[in-house]
């Protein structure tokens, strides 16, 4: 198969099209994939927010009441941190106290038990053992002393992801009442509250989600690569094909179809260094239609035209595939024949002459009272010629003397 010149140029063209339309475009997507879900851990963070101040606010209600007490139901215990947490009323009936603690601690079992959502008081000294911080509280309550305002991070949690999130509880001055004791002044930090809910479904559309702009971005990146490619396709069959008319232009003689003379040459100069480098035989023959003038000057330039791209047809038709056949000048045409000796250049030309004479003038689509002739000099190329100007030269010369013997003539030197 034939490799074109541009070829790579067109393969390097399109491979950075391409790549720089993957990169643009995966950048997008990634930036896309990115921003949703930061948008969507937001949300989680916002719910989590809402959860702790749910909370904070429940326990400020019952820690400015001094804690609540509530009617003593029958098997119900009382708070074993508190010194004296029953009353009885003047009718006998026992109410316990609810202090902030315990309160957020039996909220937070009916929370879990719906499955919506479990949050946890506790802190670094808390005053139940039962009450120790695990790995992640245990880290946020060191990071809340160290000054961070809350901490939260996704964990597994039964094979499926959770999210959890604490922020400190921080002294204020109703909680003073109970914690004085424990060596708590206002703004201290005595703990913090952790929330847990799981956000395994969340996590599943987020990841779909990803899978979908993926597919998207794949699906897009395919679709405008191919796109260039059809592109690119189109526009190479379109310049290949200008390519070849504009070298078909650059060689082609407009009038007559066959060789200009500048191709002529340059293919005659091949030949001849061929015929240098190898030996052999390199036959010429120059052709020049007699009194071609008076053509023009009876029937007009258009006449003339005609007669010249007849005549180019009529040899054409009989010339070798390997021949190089062309318009040296105005009325004169050359023939290069490779492989030709001299007496073999001569025969054909002969045979040429007789052509023109007896076929050509019928061809034509005006009357004409003498039928077109042509002269010919022939020689053929031998090893003392250096260029082919010294072989053109004898055939011109060979032209002269067939003109000056009465044209219609062939002759050789
Ligand atoms: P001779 O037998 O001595 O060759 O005579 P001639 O008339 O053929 O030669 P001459 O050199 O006097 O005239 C050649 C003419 O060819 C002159 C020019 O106008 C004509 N000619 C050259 N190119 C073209 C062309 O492309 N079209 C036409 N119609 N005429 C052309
Ligand atoms: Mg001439
Ligand atoms: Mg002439």
């Amino acid at each position: 198969m034939e490799v074109r010149k541009e070829d790579p140029v067109f393969r390097m063209f399109f491979i950075s099209i391409s790549l720089t339309i993957g990169l643009c475009l995966s950048a997008v997507f990634l930036g896309l994939a990115i921003r949703s879900r930061e948008l969507i851990n937001e949300e989680i963070l916002a719910r989590a927010r809402t959860h702790f101040n749910g909370i904070v606010m429940t326990r400020k209600w019952n820690a400015l009441h001094g804690g609540v007490y509530v009617l003593k139901q029958p098997g119900a215990s009382s708070n074993p941190y508190l010194a004296d947490p029953d009353i009885t009323d003047t009718q006998g009936r026992v109410y316990t106290k609810k202090n902030p603690a315990l309160m957020t601690r039996e909220i937070s079992e009916i929370a879990d038990k719906e499955g919506q959502f479990t949050f946890h008081i506790t802190s670094l000294k808390p005053l139940n053992p039962g009450n120790a911080p695990d790995p992640f509280e245990a880290r946020s309550l060191e990071a809340f002393e160290r000054g961070a305002s809350e901490m939260f991070a996704k964990s597994a949690q039964d094979g499926k992801v959770a999210f959890r999130y604490m922020a400190p509880l921080v002294t204020e001055e109703p909680c003073l009442a109970c914690h004085r004791d424990q060596g708590y002044k206002l703004g201290d930090i005595r703990g913090g509250v952790s929330v847990s809910f799981d956000v395994d479904a969340v996590q599943r559309k987020l990841d779909q989600n990803n899978l979908v702009i993926l597919a998207f971005s794949l699906l897009t990146v395919a679709s405008l690569i191919a796109l260039v490619y059809f592109f690119f396709r189109q526009m190479k069959t379109r310049l290949h094909k200008i390519r070849e008319e504009l070298r078909v232009m650059a060689t082609t003689d407009a009038l007559t179809g066959i060789c200009n003379r500048g191709h002529l040459l340059e293919r005659f100069h091949d030949e001849f260094e061929r015929f240098k480098r190898h030996g052999g035989e390199l036959g010429c023959i120059i052709f020049d239609l007699d009194h071609f003038k008076r053509v023009n000057d009876t029937h007009g330039h258009q006449a003339g035209d005609e007669v010249l791209a007849a005549f180019a047809k009529l040899v054409a038709g009989r010339v070798r595939p390997y021949d190089i056949f062309g318009r040296y000048g105005g009325e004169e045409f050359l023939l290069v024949l490779p492989q030709t000796d001299c007496q073999a250049a001569l025969a054909f030309a002969e045979r040429m002459r007789d052509l023109v004479e007896t076929d050509l003038t019928p061809r034509l689509s005006f009357a004409l009272e003498t039928p077109v002739t042509v002269s010919l000099g022939v020689t053929n190329a031998n090893p003392a010629d250096t260029t082919i100007d010294t072989v053109l030269k004898r055939a011109d010369e060979a032209l002269y003397r067939a003109k000056e013997r009465g044209r219609n003539k062939v002759e050789t030197c």
